[in-house]
């Protein structure tokens, strides 16, 4: 028989506020254990949490971005539940009114062809748990609360995914739109985006949801996809041989490529939720919502196709600088600075991405001066420097932010500018290859390139071709 993929996504991302959210210790990732931490985000009995006001800012905007409809009043739930990393016993988050409702991210339907929407079901505000860190050498787990608290949003979507592709270019699009919002800066291997993936399966026609599984805090885009696929085919097997399919929480183990049963599939019930006594319900105002609306930056779909438009760039160049924030940040500035949004394109697409690939580097990691691209172009543009000069000096950028001008300096790569001494250098490159003089005049156009050749390396490839073409024919007659 067929089958058809069925999967949903729970996507939870930390929002890029300074500081927690409900209390003002920072967000920052890293620092020593239990150094961002105090007696609200701690969990200790008689303290009260505050709503942060650019929480609720950020998920206004990222419901908006993804065509939500806006709870105006809505309220937190307390969702019980123990564990060591969560000092309070209980998480405060959304489950009646959530924020968002009633979205959709639209995607190209691996299935069917064309473009389809995959439902966005909510959108709620919640806090973050700490990290439990397993110590190999005293045999002992200890936890770090750092991360206690710090904000998240949780996008939920409808099962309206249909393959590992599509459920990897939802979460691609997703990340785009948290990204270009300023709400997210959705670092996967940090953890601040990192999706459930539920998964099921049915025969192929039926409109019956088979039984599904839910694999939880998948954190890269490939482990998204063979999650996906691995568990389709775990299922199909199971089905296949008679065997029923148990709704349970599975981990999904990248490094061996296959998920195990965890726990047997909780439920709302089983957090006994109830309405978080310790914070008021938030009431949104007409104008706080279409504030935040005239505000929204251009989202990725819009800007790619202006950038097609606008600079006749093509749609693969388009897509790939379009899919993050960091590349669009770096083609606009760069363009800005040289006037040649087509200049910036080829060197992002050229060797921007060469060494982001060799160094496997993500965007979100890029560490360099935002201008210094920019400036390399004109430089190079403006005869200061050679071509390869310039990858050279890009390749220092990239790799440690050096200051252009500073290394061009330093490496003594300048063009020289000055044509006499160009023209010396080449008389005496002529002076020394008499027997090449004597060839090319009789008629031996080998020689001339030869002779090029060799005052290009007298000059250290530090005039240009055409220039020194030029000098060498004026001083050969
Ligand atoms: P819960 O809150 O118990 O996790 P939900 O109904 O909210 O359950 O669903 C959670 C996620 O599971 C959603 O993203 C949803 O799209 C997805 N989902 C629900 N039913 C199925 C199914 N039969 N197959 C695949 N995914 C599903
Ligand atoms: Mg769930
Ligand atoms: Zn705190």
């Amino acid at each position: 028989m067929e089958y058809s993929t069925v999967c949903g996504l729970e996507v939870h991302t930390e929002l890029a506020t300074k500081t927690k959210i409900f209390c003002s210790c920072t967000t920052e990732f890293g620092g020593g254990s239990n150094t961002h931490v105090c007696e609200i985000c701690a969990g200790m009995p008689g303290t009260l949490p505050v709503l942060n006001e650019k929480v609720l800012e950020f998920a206004v905007k990222t419901g908006l971005a993804t065509n939500c409809e806006i709870t105006m009043y809505n309220k937190f739930d307390r969702k019980n539940y123990f564990y060591p990393d969560l000092p309070k016993a209980y998480q405060i988050s959304q489950l009646y009114l959530p924020i968002c409702r009633n979205g959709y991210i639209e995607i190209n339907d691996s299935i069917n062809g064309g473009k389809k929407k995959v439902r966005i079901h909510e959108i709620h505000m919640e806090e973050d748990a700490g990290k439990l860190v397993h110590d190999e050498w005293s045999d002992c787990t200890l936890v770090n609360y750092n991360r206690c608290g710090v904000p998240l949003l949780e996008i939920v979507s409808e099962p309206d995914i249909s393959s590992a592709d599509e459920a990897v270019e939802y979460v691609e699009r997703l990340r785009a739109i948290l990204q270009y919002c300023g709400v997210s800066d959705c670092k996967m291997q940090e953890g601040s985006l990192r999706a459930d993936v539920n998964v099921s399966v049915m025969p192929k026609g039926s409109s019956k949801l088979g039984t599904r599984t839910e694999m939880k805090n998948i954190n890269s885009f490939k482990a998204i996809h063979s999650a996906v696929e691995n568990e389709t085919r775990r299922q199909i097997d199971l089905i296949e041989s008679g065997e029923k399919i148990v709704q349970q929480t599975r981990r999904w183990d990248d490094a061996r490529g296959t998920s195990y049963a965890m726990r047997s599939k909780e439920d709302a019930q089983d957090y006994k939720y109830f309405p978080d006594p310790d914070l008021p319900p938030v009431q949104l105002s007409e104008k706080y919502v279409s504030d935040i609306k005239n505000a929204l930056p251009e989202l990725p779909e819009v800007k790619k196709a202006r950038y097609m438009n606008e600079f006749s760039l093509s749609e693969y160049d388009t897509s790939m600088i379009c899919s993050s924030v960091y590349f669009v940040r770096l083609f606009e500035r760069t363009a800005e600075i040289t006037g040649s949004p087509k200049d910036s394109a080829n060197w992002i697409m050229g060797e921007l991405m060469m060494h982001l690939n060799e160094s496997s580097t993500l965007p979100e990691n890029m560490n360099f001066n935002i201008d210094s691209l920019g400036n390399i172009i004109n430089m190079l543009k403006g005869g200061k420097i050679s071509r390869d000069s310039a990858k050279k000096v890009f390749k220092a950028v990239f790799d440690s932010n050096v200051s252009p001008e500073q290394y061009i300096k330093e490496n003594n790569m300048e063009m020289m500018s000055d044509t006499s001494a160009i023209k010396d250098a080449i008389e005496s490159v002529i002076a020394e290859n008499q027997k090449a003089v004597a060839e090319y005049k009789g008629g031996k156009a080998q020689s001339f390139n030869f002779l090029i050749g060799q005052s290009m390396r007298a000059l250290r490839g530090k005039a240009s071709a055409g220039e020194v073409t030029k000098i060498l024919k004026e001083l050969l007659g």
